[in-house]
């Protein structure tokens, strides 16, 4: 199972969020058909997705949008205060192999774009902030918050996505120094990113505690720790409700014409059939309703 961290450390100048999410990555795979570079970037953008997902609460939820110039396109994912996330990119068979024989990102989503954040705070409105997308996602995200959120943060993701497209692993911290932070603080921060850098390498062989035991020596109070994972609460009948926007006139044609639809979620692939008959009480329950 995923797991995520939440930690104060350095005499409470700095929050901690640690997550590791190679379940998480591995499904979005499994479901989307996802080759190794679209992997590397839908599961950067997951690992966001949960990371800033558990700084909300209750039914607090948000969106992540990336709408850059590289071959994947846009790349959507939603996450929630419960560790839930769920996701795509446009297009999911992009494999890009740099050199060094890594992959890269900057190819896959693009070097010049845009990266929304949307909040559904339950207020009366949605909060959207926008940054540059320059295509390195964690570094990026760094900008984030310090411009949309003036909070300044440390950023790091790491993935590694094996020859045979499967994530060996995954996951991603933030700092975020509160307003409290001494100049030690930052020094002693500043002194830790060369193991922060490569965070992949980090990932390999230790859990979520032990990085933040790595990094910070046991100085630090743990403040929750909770499971995290893929998930997409689509159904069958949420599909029949946006069928049903369709009127029955719309539903009638399609029945004479097709005989059936077929509809697919594009966050997590799942498809749902509707036969004749079960187009034929949409179309009745639409006309209950005035459609
Ligand atoms: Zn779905």
């Amino acid at each position: 199972m995923d797991n995520l961290i939440k930690a104060l450390a350095l005499n409470d100048e700095v929050r901690v969020y640690i997550v590791k999410n190679t379940e998480t990555v591995n499904e979005a795979i499994e479901k989307h058909n996802l080759w190794p570079s679209s992997a590397s970037v839908l599961g950067k953008v997951l690992t966001m997705g949960q990371l800033m997902g558990s700084m909300l609460k209750g039914e607090e939820a948000l969106t992540i949008k990336l709408q850059g110039n590289g071959e994947v396109g846009k790349v959507v994912v939603d996450g929630n205060a419960k560790g839930e996330v769920r996701g795509f990119v446009d297009h999911p068979h992009v494999n890009f192999i740099n050199n060094n024989g890594g992959l890269n990102d900057i190819y896959a989503v693009g070097n010049d774009g845009i990266i929304d954040v949307i909040k559904d705070l339950k207020m009366k409105d949605l909060f959207t902030s926008s940054v540059r997308l320059t295509g390195n996602i964690a570094s990026d995200f760094t900008y984030y918050f310090s411009e949309s959120e003036q909070t300044l943060s440390l950023v790091t993701l790491g993935i590694t996505i094996n020859t045979e497209n499967k994530c060996d692993v995954s996951g991603g911290l933030i700092i975020q120094l509160l307003p409290n932070a001494s100049e030690e603080s930052i020094s002693y921060i500043e002194s830790k990113y060369d193991i922060l850098n490569n965070f992949s390498n980090l990932l390999i062989g230790h859990t979520i505690t032990d990085i933040l035991n790595l990094i910070f020596d046991n100085k630090y109070t743990l403040l929750e720790e909770m499971n995290v994972s893929f998930f997409c609460p689509c159904s069958k009948d949420s599909f029949s409700r946006s069928l049903l926007t369709l009127g029955s006139k719309t539903l009638t044609e399609i029945l004479n014409e097709d005989g059936k639809i077929d509809a697919e979620c594009h966050y997590c692939g799942e498809k749902y059939h509707f036969d004749k008959t079960e187009i034929q009480s949409l179309i009745d329950e639409a006309k209950s309703q005035g459609k």
